[in-house]
């Protein structure tokens, strides 16, 4: 009979442990110590506009640009919930800028490809720098990091599932002579302080799923619900001159 206890307990353990995303357990093997670590998180600096401080969604709204964002927000962390739909900044941006948003996917071994801490960061709303669990892989154009389907980054510098990443991103807007594009969208992306996309360009107006619409217009920064519960901290934007 103690016996049986004792399994009872160890089993409910277990399962306790497969079902917190937030908790590595001993079958996840990291290829080194540092991708373990938390990235830096990076204080605004002087100039950036404040999109998210961990306080509350007062810059955010839902894809739609006018319901309430009812993503989860506890510990100065925002999490996706699923089936709630993708969330937009309030606000559009043009030009040329800097973004810096830090994330973590959850740890989801029963998942596997896109299936894996799913999100992504959307630059005016069109362009998506991937967020997905691809620890360890060998990074294709759809893969963390990538601006999908456009360009796979240069190297795999995602952290284990579970530990805090960051992205810089710079982004300059495509250009415009009456009507007719004369330069595309630019990126560079630094990922965990890695550059990962060095000014890209963006042959394409809208990236999958994005929100499309006139790419000679400032856009929203939109973050992806793709049904996992993936968390942002601290995001921020610098325009430059
Ligand atoms: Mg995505």
């Amino acid at each position: 009979m103690r016996f049986l206890f004792c399994f009872c307990l160890l089993f409910a353990s277990v399962a306790l442990a497969a079902d917190d995303p937030w908790k590595l357990d001993d079958k996840f093997k990291a290829a080194k110590p540092e991708d373990l670590k938390d990235a830096e998180s990076v204080k605004p600096p002087k100039g950036a506009i404040i999109l998210f401080d961990g306080k509350d969604f007062s810059k955010w709204v839902k894809k739609n640009g006018k319901d309430e964002v009812k993503w989860t927000l506890k510990d100065g962390v925002m999490e996706g919930v699923k089936d709630h739909g993708d969330i937009i900044t309030k606000d559009k941006f043009g030009g040329k800028f800097k973004l810096h948003v830090e994330f973590r996917v959850p740890y989801e071994p029963g998942g596997k490809g896109q299936g894996r801490g799913n999100s992504g960061v959307y630059v005016q709303g069109r362009y998506e720098v991937q967020v997905l669990d691809s620890y360890g892989l060998k990074s294709g154009k759809n893969d963390c990091g990538a601006i999908y389907n456009v360009a796979a980054p240069s190297v795999n510098a995602c952290k284990a599932p579970t530990v805090w990443q960051t992205y810089d991103i710079e982004f300059t807007s495509p250009k415009f002579e009456n009507g007719k594009k004369t330069e595309p969208a630019r990126m560079s992306v630094s990922h965990n302080g890695i550059k990962i996309h060095d000014n890209v360009p963006i042959p394409v107006d809208n990236t999958t799923a994005g929100l499309g619409g006139d790419p000679s217009t400032p856009g929203p920064i939109l973050l992806q619900d793709h049904g996992h519960p993936v968390q942002y901290r601290n995001i921020w934007l610098l325009p430059i001159k």
